[in-house]
C-alpha cells in the first residue's frame, strides 16, 4: 500500500497555499519590473506592495507605513532588538527577555552582551508563562527593551502580552513580540496590546519562506537595518522581493479570514491527539499548558524513550514531526525549552513535538496515536532502563 505523509511539523515551516503560488506567479514572470522604476509597468509593483502592506496593518490594527518588510522572522528579530539597543544606548544598556525565546532572540541578546549590554533571562513557570512579579522586579532604570515570544514554538505556551505590554508602557520601556507562531493563528492588536514592534515570518502561515515583516511603531528612532536605496522608508534597503511580498499578502489574507474556522479545527484534533496519548501510553506528560497553548501544538515527553528514536520510527510510518525545535535537533543538547520549563535531562529527550495544520484530519491522528503506541512499547521493550524501572516497581 503507498503510504500518505502525515505532516506534523506546522512549526517549522508549512507548505504555501495554492493561491499564494498562484498570486505569486506573473511577479516573476510579466509583471518583473523594479518598483522603484518610473514607468507605468513597473510602477504597478509599488503598488502591489503598498496594498500587501495595507493587509498586513489591518490585521495588526497599526498603520500602514508601520510595517516594514524583511527576510523572515530572524531577521525581523536581530533588527528590532540590535536596532533598538543602538538607537537607546545613551538611554540605558539593559534588556530583559526570556529562557525560553527563540534562537533568532537568544543568540541576538548573547551578541549584544559582548557588545556590552546587560541581558536579563526571565525564568518560566512550570507551563512556560513568563512570571510577571519577576518582570516587574527585573525592570532597572537603564532597561531599554522588554522582548518576550507571543507563543513558543516548541511548546505552543502564549503569554500574558497584554499584560506585559502594560508593564513596558507604564515604565517607559519598548517592547517587542516574536510573533512568529502566533501570527495568523491568534487574534493580535498591536494597540491593545501596546506592542511597539512585532516580528513575523510568511513560511510559518503558508506563505513563501524568506519573506516576513517587523512591525515598528511610528515615531521609533530605529535607524536603517540594511544601508543602500531608500525602500521601506530608508530602513532597510534593497530591491523589494516583490514575489515574496505578494504571496505574504495572499497567505495573511487567507489565514485571517480563515482564522477561526481553522484554529477551531485544529484545536479538536489537538485535543483529540492529546487525550488519547495521555490515556493510552503510560508514562507520558504533556509538556506547555494545556489552556493557554497555540491550537495546533502538542508536546509529549514520553519517559524511557530517546525522541530521535522515536522521530526515526514514526518517519518510517510517513509521519513527520520534530524533537526539539527545528534548529536545535542534529545537536545532542536536550530542548533550552524544556529544561526551563524544569525537565530533567532524560525526560527531556524523550520529548515529542507535533504541530497540526488545517489540511490534517481526524482519522490521520488515530492513525498516529495508534503508531505512537506500537513504537513507544517497542521501543521501550528495548530500554534496560525501562526494564529495570518495572523490576523495581513491582
Ligand atoms: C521560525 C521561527 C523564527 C524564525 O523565522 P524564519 O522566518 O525562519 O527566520 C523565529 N521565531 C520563532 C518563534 C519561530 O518559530
Amino acid at each position: 500500500m503507498e503510504q500518505k505523509l502525515i505532516y506534523l511539523d506546522h512549526a517549522a515551516t508549512t507548505a504555501a497555499r495554492p493561491e499564494v503560488v498562484e498570486a505569486m506567479m506573473p511577479y516573476f514572470t510579466e509583471k518583473f519590473g523594479n518598483p522603484s522604476s518610473i514607468y507605468g509597468f513597473a510602477a504597478g509593483n509599488k503598488k502591489v506592495i503598498t496594498d500587501v502592506r495595507e493587509t498586513i496593518a489591518k490585521s495588526l490594527n497599526a498603520p500602514t507605513q508601520d510595517i516594514y518588510f524583511t527576510a523572515g522572522g530572524s531577521e525581523s528579530d536581530n533588527w528590532a532588538l540590535k536596532a533598538t539597543a543602538e538607537a537607546y544606548a545613551d538611554k540605558g544598556n539593559h534588556i530583559i527577555t526570556t529562557k525560553i525565546e527563540h534562537h533568532a532572540i537568544l543568540h541576538t541578546c548573547q551578541y549584544l552582551e559582548k557588545k556590552g549590554f546587560e541581558v536579563t533571562y526571565l525564568d518560566v513557570d512550570e507551563n512556560g508563562v513568563v512570571k510577571l512579579d519577576q518582570l516587574k522586579e527585573a525592570i532597572r532604570p537603564t532597561t531599554i527593551l522588554i522582548s518576550v515570544m507571543f507563543a513558543n514554538n516548541e511548546i505552543g505556551t502564549i503569554q500574558p502580552i497584554e499584560e506585559i505590554g502594560a508593564i513596558a508602557k507604564e515604565h517607559g520601556i519598548l517592547f517587542h513580540t516574536d510573533a512568529v507562531q502566533a501570527y495568523g493563528q491568534l487574534p493580535i492588536d498591536v494597540e491593545k496590546m501596546h506592542i511597539d514592534m512585532l516580528s513575523a515570518s510568511g513560511h510559518k502561515l503558508n506563505g513563501p519562506k524568506g519573506i516576513g515583516f517587523l512591525y515598528i511603531r511610528k515615531g521609533l528612532k530605529l535607524r536603517s537595518f540594511v544601508h543602500g536605496g531608500a525602500q521601506e522608508r530608508s530602513r532597510r534597503a534593497g530591491t523589494e522581493n516583490v514575489t515574496g511580498i505578494v504571496g505574504l499578502g495572499k497567505a495573511v489574507e487567507i489565514a485571517m479570514a480563515t482564522m477561526e474556522e481553522r484554529t477551531k479545527k485544529e484545536t479538536e484534533m489537538r485535543d483529540h491527539l492529546i487525550d488519547r496519548i495521555l490515556a493510552e501510553i503510560p508514562y507520558a506528560r504533556l509538556n506547555g499548558d494545556r489552556k493557554r497553548r497555540l491550537p495546533n501544538n502538542v508536546n509529549i515527553s514520553f519517559q524511557f524513550i530517546e525522541g530521535e528514536s522515536l522521530l526515526i520510527m514514526l518517519d518510517m510510518k510517513g509521519i513527520c514531526a520534530s524533537s526539539g525545535s527545528a534548529c536545535t535537533s542534529g545537536s545532542l543538547d536536550p530542548s533550552h525549552v524544556l529544561l526551563a520549563i524544569g525537565l530533567p535531562h532524560e525526560i527531556a529527550h524523550g520529548s515529542l513535538r507535533m504541530t497540526l495544520g488545517d489540511e490534517n484530519t481526524m482519522e490521520e491522528m488515530d492513525y498516529v496515536v495508534d503508531q505512537l503506541k506500537e513504537i513507544v512499547a517497542k521501543l521501550r521493550s528495548m530500554s534496560p532502563l525501562y526494564e529495570d524501572f518495572i523490576k523495581h516497581s513491582k
